[in-house]
């Protein structure tokens, strides 16, 4: 038996015609399967829709977050909550095609694997600042961790000894992509093609996906710290460099007219040391966020299959 599990945010348009979609092929298919919807504190009308998934449809659980706690948050909540030998996890907005579960499913069943994971053969349609960012972005992970998640996707199969294991994680800021390519275990990378999305658009701004990017690397890699060390060397050369200069036309006589010189190297001195600073300030945030020790999610909410009355809050 697989749990189907999906964070949903403001998707009341597309949300029961979406997992509908899932339940008939999946059905078609014969592959035994459960519904885990997450509503992470949607303002639309997502939240009816899923009961009325839940009132239609049979083993549908709902867990509605107590307000928006962002997707990661949101996979937290669908993973603690999730029972089934296997959690599928797919995006709610059908961008993750529903085609390729079929074959998730033997590769898990028959071949053995514990973590099967959809991969990003295109990236489907998006910017061209989007993708430089995202290309970017994974460089710098791989070459700072020593972890390729290149284009590895939320869109994933793991089994229940991987779920287990993920739930030992302590963090409270994680990165799903980063903490399952982190765990091991037999993994296997099934391509596919990003689908258009069926209907109602992005929740991603920019500003979120920079986020984002600094959060994972920073949970995953102490590398922009030893960045810092290294620029620090290399300011200290160039200044060593300048001072034997500066002393031999000093005593050549060709003494420099110094104030421009001056203001360079306070402007590089001083942009170096701000730099720097907020490098070591994202580590403190990180660890005054960790400290803190809130929960990742607060729930509002939950409506097991069993509970049949109508229960809209
Ligand atoms: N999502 C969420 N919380 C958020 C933003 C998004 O649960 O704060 C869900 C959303 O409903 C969808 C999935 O995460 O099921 C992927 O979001 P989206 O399609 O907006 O991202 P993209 O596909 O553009 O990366
Ligand atoms: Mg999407």
């Amino acid at each position: 038996m697989i749990a189907v599990l999906m964070p949903v945010f403001n998707e009341g348009d597309i949300i029961y015609q979406n997992v509908q979609t899932v339940h008939e092929l999946l059905q078609k298919e014969a592959i035994e399967h459960t519904f885990l919807l997450v509503d992470d504190g949607s303002r639309d009308r997502t939240w009816e829709e899923m009961n009325r998934l839940a009132d239609d449809l049979p083993g549908v659980t709902l867990l509605r977050l107590s307000r928006n706690f962002g997707k990661e948050a949101a996979l937290c909540a669908g993973l603690e909550h999730a029972e089934g030998d296997a959690v599928l996890v797919m995006d709610a907005d059908l961008q993750h095609p529903p085609a390729c579960i079929p074959e998730m499913v033997r590769l898990w069943r028959q071949e053995g694997y514990d973590v099967v994971e959809g991969v990003k053969r295109s990236r489907g349609k998006e910017s061209f600042f989007a993708k430089g960012f995202a290309l970017l972005f994974y460089r710098s992970f791989r070459k700072s961790t020593g972890m390729d998640i290149g284009v590895a996707s939320d869109f994933k199969l793991m089994d229940r000894t991987v779920v287990e294991a993920w739930k030992q994680f302590g963090e409270k800021d994680t990165f799903f992509r980063g903490l399952s390519a982190w765990e091991g275990f037999r993994r296997y990378a099934l391509p596919f093609d990003v689908a258009p999305r069926a209907g109602g658009k992005s929740k991603w701004s920019l500003r979120a996906l920079v986020r984002l990017a600094i959060r994972s690397l920073t949970s995953y890699t102490a590398a922009p710290l030893f960045f810092v060390f290294w620029l620090g060397v290399a300011t200290g050369f160039a200044a060593l460099l300048m001072i034997v200069d500066t002393l031999y036309n000093f005593f050549s006589g060709r003494a420099a007219t110094g104030f421009s010189t001056v203001i360079l190297l306070q402007l590089l001195i001083g942009s170096a040391i701000m730099l720097s600073l907020s490098v070591i300030g994202l580590y403190v945030a990180k660890i005054y966020e960790e400290v803190k020790g809130r929960p990742r999610y607060l729930l509002r909410q939950v409506r097991k299959p069993e509970q049949k009355e109508k229960d809209h809050g």
